[in-house]
């Protein structure tokens, strides 16, 4: 008896949890523990409940789908429920899954459908008579929100579908998300203007749809991708999943490109792997992959449980997010003197990787997080980003922590910590003096990006500088082999590798050199576009900053910093001693000077008459148009000039007649200023038209030169060997 309540009070205290964590995930949208340890949770709770079906309760939050619909937004009851899919974390219950399957409807194999599970949250949209009509959230799976106005702003979702016969109604059903660059760049927008920092995409897709405000909705970097059509009237429902992915695919929906058929759950198996594997190489979160039972007759045959279809289940890939313990906060000077603050954390493993620090941004940030050392705290690891502190769990907080003061000195250098104005960054005021910067810095200049100095690491720059051989990047290039032999654990062939990087380092382009100087804000795409501007580093130097905001892509910021810094005399000496170095700086050809080129033929018309030596007629025209000007067929007025090759037509008498400058074929070069390239030639020389012509008028003259040398040499010797032979006395 006493057992008994003791479970039924187990029960009760976990349905509670899991309701304030629902609340939090679907109502507030925000975080309380992570998906790993709710996912836990709730698997507690329902092994307890089949366990003990004597405490069953329709009002468990085992038995529905998400929550209540906001009252904000109008509600849309659902003409097909949208469930949940019941979960599976290991291979054995995936094994499970498809042995139940395969019990009951009677087969040795079952053909799944693959799919990815899309870290978003799930919309369904009718068409009428091919147009969109209405877009809803899944809510409690019975009611959801009309989100019409928000879904009609997201580009991949089709407002029409495709096809001249559309079915008078359609009922389509999809994942909104956003993709991980979006994600950072909104957090990023929202962190300067002090609005609401989304903790993951999924969360930030559904803080976006769920806007009233379908101009906000707008804004906010929204993608779908489509997975089934559940409703079809005045047409058939297409007989599979794979069938419906298809004609999905026809109407103008975006789909999976990593869904397909497998064969067998040992196949899903294997595909889930590769994919798992994979999974960082997506824009987009997937927190595991989804097995259906392809065929819709077997999935009616198989139909539903409460809140999920026994026919499909979501395999979850290990968690992206996980709480951890903060053990302290450091702060990392950056190359642009930059202050990181970074939590050192109880090393914790995720999304396969053990992490033991994340990054906390800035200032404002810790202070929005109210993150303390001693803090339980929620981190996440997603793709190529640096993992990061999303939430504190404040009731797990020890009495004693105290506030977290940001430091206002360089940890390193003892220069002082500024707060750069308008933004959040702070910044190390001792540009000159602080090694933290410098070594960041030369560790960017030699990064790939940059100037791609193998063998230039982390440990070998500390030590360079920390012994004073390198105090700027030029001094790299100053390196003797008996000081690189001297670093520890460097022996004189990997002395010799890294001085044999640095010399072919110097050979360089504009774009990677720019990048290596680390101006502030000026990454690849900047340099390049500098580097088409103004085509050199002298007068990427000499650039003002108004002729520098002028410029697409470059803001006021860029600008002024650009501008900054090479007008620093600093810059400017290391640069200077860069180029004594030997650098060779690869130049680009501007559109400037394009233009140039281009134009140069601007508003003449040539008039060709007999043949070119040099090149063919189309040769010719190609290179006249090249540069601006127009081949015309007869000699008027207007002509600017007459190209007279061999043979000339009547149209060279025209062209005198009319005193139009006739230019013979080497001035004619000449004002091309252009040497007929080899393909030009082969070209010319191998027109089966004229190859015996070419032959003829070309080889042989070409050759004669070398045939008289030989005749001339052997009449020489000839006559020579006869008058020595004439001359000597016997
Ligand atoms: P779910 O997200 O696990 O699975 C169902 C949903 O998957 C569907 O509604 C659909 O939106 C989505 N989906 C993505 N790709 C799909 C595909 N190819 N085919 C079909 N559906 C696809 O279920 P749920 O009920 O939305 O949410 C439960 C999950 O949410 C939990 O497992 C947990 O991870 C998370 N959650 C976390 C908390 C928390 O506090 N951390 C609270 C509640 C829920």
């Amino acid at each position: 008896m006493e057992e008994t309540t003791d479970i039924q009070n187990q029960i009760n205290a976990l349905r509670e949890r899991v309701r304030e964590y629902d609340h939090a995930y679907y109502v507030l949208n925000t975080l309380k523990v992570p998906d790993d340890d709710y996912d836990r949770l709730f698997r507690e709770l329902t092994d307890l409940e089949e366990r003990f079906p004597q405490f069953h309760s329709k009002n468990s939050p085992t038995q529905r789908v998400g929550q209540k619909p906001d009252s904000s937004f109008e509600e849309v009851r659902h003409a097909v429920p949208m469930l949940s899919l019941n979960s599976i974390f290991s291979e054995e219950e995936a094994m499970q899954f498809d042995r139940r399957i395969r019990e009951q409807i009677n087969s040795e194999k079952i053909d799944y459908m693959f799919e990815p599970k899309i870290d978003g949250l799930a919309v369904s949209i009718v068409y009428e008579a091919g147009e969109l009509s209405l877009a809803s959230t899944r809510g409690d799976g019975e009611v959801g929100e009309n989100v019409t106005g928000n879904v009609r702003t997201i580009q991949s979702v089709p407002l029409k579908i495709r096809g001249r016969n559309p079915p008078r109604l359609i009922e389509v059903r999809g994942e909104v998300f956003m993709t991980r660059s979006g994600f950072k760049s909104l957090n990023e927008m929202q962190r300067e203007a002090g609005g609401k920092i989304y903790m993951n995409p999924r969360n930030a897709a559904a803080g976006s749809l769920r806007q009233l405000d379908p101009k906000i909705t707008n804004r906010r970097p929204l993608d779908a991708i489509f997975y089934s059509i559940v409703r079809i009237e005045g047409g058939a429902l297409p007989s599979s999943q794979s069938t419906q992915t298809q004609q999905l695919k026809e109407y103008g929906f975006k789909v999976s490109d990593k869904g397909e058929v497998a064969s067998g759950i040992e196949r899903c198996l294997q595909l889930r792997e590769d994919l798992m594997r994979r999974r960082d190489e997506l824009d987009y979160d997937i927190d595991g992959v989804v097995y259906k039972v392809n065929s819709v007759a077997n999935q009616e045959l198989l139909s539903y449980v409460s809140r999920a279809p026994r026919w499909a289940a979501a395999h979850k890939f290990p968690a992206q997010e996980r709480t951890t313990v903060i053990l302290n906060i450091d702060v990392q000077i950056g190359r642009t003197g930059a202050v990181s603050p970074v939590a050192r954390l109880e090393s914790v493993e995720l999304a396969g990787a053990i992490v033991s620090n994340a990054t906390l941004h800035n200032e404002d940030e810790i202070r929005r997080l109210d993150v303390r050392v001693g803090d339980t705290v929620i981190v996440r690891r997603a793709g190529d980003v640096i993992p990061e502190v999303v939430a504190v769990v404040k009731n797990k907080r020890p009495s004693e922590t105290r506030e977290y003061v940001f430091p206002d000195t360089c940890p390193v250098c003892g220069s002082k910590i500024e707060r750069e104005e308008s933004a959040a960054v702070s910044r190390c005021t001792g540009t000159l003096v602080c090694s933290a910067q410098l070594k960041r810095g030369i560790w960017h200049f030699g990064s790939r990006t940059a100037l791609d100095i193998e063998g230039l690491g982390a440990g070998i720059i500390e030590q360079l500088v920390d012994q004073s051989l390198v105090r700027n990047v030029a001094d790299l290039y100053k390196l003797t082999l008996e000081q690189v032999s001297a670093i520890e654990r460097m022996g004189e062939k990997s002395a010799q590798n890294l001085l044999n990087s640095l010399e072919r380092s110097k050979r360089t382009t504009l774009v990677k050199f720019l990048v290596a100087l680390g101006v502030p804000h000026v990454y690849e795409t900047t340099a390049a576009t500098l580097a088409n501007h103004f085509g050199t580093l002298e007068r990427v130097m000499q650039a003002t900053e108004t002729e520098l905001s002028e410029l697409r892509d470059i803001g006021p910021v860029v600008a002024e910093s650009v501008s900054k810094y090479f007008q620093q005399e600093r810059a400017q000496d290391v640069i200077r001693q860069l180029m004594d170095a030997d650098f060779q700086i690869q130049e680009v050809e501007t559109a400037a000077m394009a233009e140039e080129v281009t134009s140069k033929f601007e508003g003449m018309s040539f008039v060709l008459t007999g043949t070119l030596n040099s090149m063919t007629r189309a040769v010719a025209k190609k290179e006249i148009e090249r540069l601006g000007g127009k081949v015309v067929g007869s000699v008027s007025k207007r002509t600017t000039y007459v190209v007279q090759g061999v043979k000339p037509g009547s149209k060279l008498i025209k062209a005198k007649k009319l005193d139009v400058q006739i230019l013979t074929e080497p001035e004619f070069s000449e004002l091309l200023q252009k040497r007929p390239s080899i393909g030009q030639l082969v070209e010319w020389m191998t027109d089966p038209k004229k190859i015996g012509v070419n032959l003829k008028r070309n080889c042989l003259p070409l050759c004669m030169p070398t045939i008289t040398l030989w005749c001339r040499w052997f009449f020489t010797v000839t006559v020579v060997i006869n008058a020595r032979a004439s001359y000597c006395p016997q």
